[in-house]
């Protein structure tokens, strides 16, 4: 049996005129001979009726300080009403459907109450409902311990869900859809004129996933590229091709060398963080001492620059004063940048190109916008800037690398 996993995100499940889309998509994949198997998020974003951020505000509207695993249980309902919500659709249209929450459909987490990791997935029930020629729709964003307790996946978690029976399926491809045409140059809210890509690797979009193109969770593209299972994002709306995401595009290098930016991304509010230890002895390991603070108090930093005298790293603008606070306790004089944020442009093609940093200062110095720190590999360059001149950045280094149409 040949499976496609079909993955369809809030935006596309919010009216009835929508779930008729996604019906569509889900019976053309089964009269093209495909087992569909079907995972689908929470309806809709913040504020719509049953999705995840209403059903946890109506709580905690109630007791703001339920225990993990309560919230997990309250947090799966908006994948369940939705999931039930599209058996009705496709039953109402002469399809046979069921309905599998994420334990259901085998998908086995570790204890991670709100964040768990998938350990395993053990789709039998899947393969018996195929068999009988079923539909399958799986509750996205969830799973279960080996106890028996509702976990979820945290953010993104249901591109996670997909990438994961994807893979334990053997499928064909994963199917992302959502409410763009595909993955873009840049996030489209801000660059109007962004394209949207044909093909793009996993390491590309890994890297765009992770600097802040939400568009697909990059523990999803991870997931998939274990066992090379190519990933489409498509549009629900649309019959637009949409982006692949393969492991190489060998195919396309002869045709398409020059590119070497694929994608500029942006994370916002972040804070960045000076920290001068020449005053420390050599002996205490500031620099040491600075990172193990951070980390036993579960502080995530990013953009680390170490230099002999100086100390530069990022934090999210939200747990900044914590983060400040612990430093000067340990008598450090900290200088604080809030509101910044790091924009990212990604490529494969710029490895061991030279001039590619030059191009990248040539274009935002043109536009008067100044640099806070930068760092590269040899498929990303970061720059983190002053939060206001965001945009402005993204739309830049857009048009300096002609992304666009
Ligand atoms: P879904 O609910 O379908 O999972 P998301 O909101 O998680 O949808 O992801 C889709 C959104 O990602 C788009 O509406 C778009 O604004 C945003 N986005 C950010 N960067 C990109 C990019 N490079 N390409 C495409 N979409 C992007
Ligand atoms: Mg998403």
């Amino acid at each position: 049996m040949k499976y496609l996993v079909q993955k369809f995100g809030g935006t596309s499940l919010v009216t009835p005129e929508l779930r008729e889309q996604v019906a569509r998509k889900i019976i053309a994949a089964k009269d093209e001979g495909y087992a569909p198997v079907v995972v689908v998020s929470a309806m809709g974003r913040q504020g719509d009726p049953y999705a995840t951020d209403t059903l946890v505000k109506f709580v905690e509207g109630i007791n703001s300080s339920i225990s993990p695993e309560a919230l997990d249980n309250l947090m799966a309902c908006g994948e369940i009403i939705s999931g039930v919500t599209m058996v009705a659709t496709l039953e109402g249209q002469g399809h046979k459907a069921v309905f599998l929450t994420g334990g259901q459909a085998g998908i086995i987490t570790d204890n991670g109450h709100t964040d768990a990791h998938i350990v395993k997935v053990d789709p039998k029930l899947i393969h018996q409902y195929v068999s009988e020629r079923v539909i399958v729709i799986v509750a996205g964003f969830q799973g279960q311990t080996e106890n028996g307790m509702i976990t979820t996946l945290g953010r993104g978690g249901s591109d996670t869900t997909a990438a994961a029976l994807g893979v334990a399926l053997n499928a064909e491809a994963i199917d992302i859809y959502t409410d763009v045409d595909g993955i873009k140059t840049a996030d489209p809210r801000i660059v109007e004129n962004a394209r949207t890509l044909d093909e793009i690797t996993y390491n590309e979009i890994c890297q765009l996933a992770h600097e802040g193109a939400k568009v697909i969770h990059p523990r999803a593209v991870e997931i998939a590229m274990q066992k090379n299972i190519p990933i489409r994002v498509k549009c629900t709306f649309s019959d637009a091709p949409g982006t692949l995401v393969t492991a190489s595009y060998d195919k396309r290098v002869e045709i398409k060398r020059d590119r070497i930016i694929s994608g500029i991304t942006h994370i916002p509010n972040v804070t960045q963080i000076e920290i001068t230890t020449s005053e420390f002895p050599s002996s205490e390991y500031p620099q040491l001492k600075i990172f193990k603070a951070m980390a036993n108090a579960g502080i995530s930093v990013d953009f680390i620059n170490i230099h002999p005298d100086v100390v530069i790293y990022t934090v999210k603008d939200d747990i900044a004063g914590r983060a400040v606070g612990l430093l000067e306790d340990m008598g450090f004089a900290p200088i604080v940048t809030p509101k910044c944020a790091k924009v990212s442009a990604v490529g494969a093609g710029m490895a061991g190109v030279p001039g590619v940093m030059a191009s990248i200062i040539e274009a935002l110095v043109a536009e008067d916008i100044g640099i806070l720190q930068t760092a590269d590999s040899h498929s990303t360059i970061w720059c983190l800037v002053k939060q206001d001149d965001m945009e402005k950045a993204i739309r830049a280094l857009h048009n300096y690398f002609a992304l666009g149409e």
